[in-house]
């Protein structure tokens, strides 16, 4: 009988150069580091560099001597996404020919002005879980013709999943399996609900993919087990669900962990400087100090539901 192996767990560190890394990411870094080597798996850096305008070289080679210095070990050669756009725009295609996408005109200016206008009534509407108004146009409802019409004398566009659509398509509910604890301490399979996030870009004309494009095309190329990151970006877990079931590509394990906040209790952000990686080794910290200012006991073992 032919012996199984047993897949080997992969996990990744999928950074964006656009500012020094904090305690937050030093957090995601170490976890999945630590996760993957607590497992036998493979623990990789990827670059997530698709903003062309917010992403720079610099921050590139800041985040590897950062990561260097926390005494992390990744694979080697990383993978960065801006050389992969054609990949990017390839999935785009067969979601634009399974009809699932749509162009979009409204600036960001104008959507301001559609959501206020129709808020004066006092209904308020509707936000996605990052506080964003859904997108209020109506290009989804025009017909095909009338759609590459726009597209191709449209001027500046984006192209947006019709969410709607595409959860009908996938016909049946989606779940995720999540090991870390969810906003409300949630664990196991848990129901996604794209739906939440309205019609989201999947590319614009100035940033040839969306972070929810390109993050579930690299996940399935990379081969990636286990999605480790922070509590910020559980919410997105479902829309990358809807895409991934749209794109069959396959479903990895999720673990969000626990976000660090500041002194004002709020997610850190790259401007939060005394938290920055490389002002802690300026003043005098050493990496064995960011590990015991980050993890308590708990997060350093693998929650066994991790394993499969
Ligand atoms: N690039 C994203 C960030 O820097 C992380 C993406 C992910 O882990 O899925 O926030």
């Amino acid at each position: 009988m032919p012996i199984e192996r047993p897949e080997q767990p992969v996990f990744r560190f999928a950074p964006s150069p656009n500012g020094r890394l904090h305690l937050g990411h030093a957090l995601s870094a170490i976890v999945n580091h630590d996760m993957a080597a607590a497992m036998g798996g493979r623990f990789l850096v990827r670059i997530e560099d698709i903003d062309r305008t917010r992403c720079r070289p610099e921050f590139e080679r800041a985040i590897f001597e950062d990561l260097t210095w926390l005494g992390l070990a990744w694979e080697e050669p990383i993978r960065r996404q801006s050389d992969h756009l054609d990949l990017y725009a390839a999935a785009l295609e067969r979601l634009k020919e399974m009809g699932l996408v749509y162009p979009s005109v409204m600036s960001r200016g104008e959507i301001k002005a559609m959501v206020a206008a129709a808020e004066v009534t006092g209904e308020p509407w509707p936000r996605d879980p990052d506080g964003s108004p859904l997108y209020p146009g109506r290009e989804r409802e025009l017909s095909q013709a009338a759609q590459a019409e726009l597209s191709a004398t449209g001027g500046a566009h984006a192209w947006r999943i019709d969410v709607a659509k595409a959860v009908a398509r996938v016909g049946e509910s989606l779940t995720w399996r999540e090991t870390g604890a969810g906003p409300s301490g949630e664990s196991e399979l848990i129901a996604a609900d794209p739906t939440v996030w309205g019609d989201v870009t999947l590319s614009r004309s100035d940033a040839p993919s969306s972070y929810h494009l390109s993050v579930v095309i690299d996940d399935a190329l990379q081969g990636v087990t286990h999605v480790v990151r922070g509590r910020d970006l559980y919410h997105a877990t479902s829309i990358h669900r809807l895409l991934q079931r749209l794109l069959d590509l396959p479903e990895p394990v999720y673990h969000h962990h626990r976000l660090v906040l500041g002194p004002d209790g709020r997610k850190l952000s790259k401007s939060n400087g005394d938290t920055g990686i490389a002002a802690l080794r300026a003043a005098g910290h050493e990496p064995a100090d960011i590990r015991a200012m980050l993890l308590c006991p708990e997060e350093s073992k693998i929650p066994e539901n991790a394993r499969r």
